[in-house]
């Protein structure tokens, strides 16, 4: 997926689920934006505070690493959540995270549409470049970092250098939860 343009994403949700009030015309009271590539920690975040740059004081930060790497939902879904923390934030006034008022909002969005579900956490990689699974050859010990398991998986390096580049099973990787 390339990334998305925010803003029109914005106003579309802050339009059909929070009554147009994160915005004033067609200016949001919040700034968008998607982080450099070093935001792997979560697939995004509310802040509002003084060290918060731009004109707003406060801004919801998508990772482009987390979610350039899946479907165009769960950029929405995540831009949604974050759009219930500035709303609980900066309409409400109350000071509550995951709190009564967010819940109940985010029950009503996941209830109004199917396109996609709000979820409490960002139930995404955590962190994108990290492996699930180390697939190590049991004859030469390299180790391989996987996200899935391949079946019948085999150390290129043994089969080309000790068996003319032919599969064997001999250098079938064996996988190690990497976590
Ligand atoms: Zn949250
Ligand atoms: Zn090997």
């Amino acid at each position: 997926m390339p990334l998305l343009p925010l803003l029109p994403l914005f106003h579309r949700l802050n339009r059909e689920h929070f009554n147009g009030t994160l915005a004033v015309g067609s200016s949001p009271l919040v700034s968008v934006r998607w982080s450099n590539g070093r935001l792997r920690k979560t697939a995004g975040f509310y802040r509002r505070g003084p060290n918060v740059e731009g004109e707003h004081g406060c801004e919801i930060v998508l990772s482009s690493p987390v979610l350039k790497l899946l479907p165009q939902s769960a950029t929405e879904s995540t831009l949604c959540h974050e759009m219930i923390h500035a709303w609980v934030d900066l309409v409400l006034h109350s000071r509550e995270g995951h709190g009564p008022n967010f819940l109940a909002r985010m029950n009503a969005i996941n209830a109004a549409q199917s396109i996609f579900q709000v979820t409490l956490r960002h139930q995404f990689p955590v962190d994108a470049e990290s492996p699930r699974w180390w697939a190590i050859c049991p004859s030469c010990s390299r180790k391989f970092p996987y996200q899935r398991r391949v079946k019948g998986a085999a150390c290129r390096k043994c089969c080309d250098e000790q068996n003319f580049g032919i599969w064997n099973s001999r250098f079938l990787l064996v996988y190690e939860p990497a976590k």
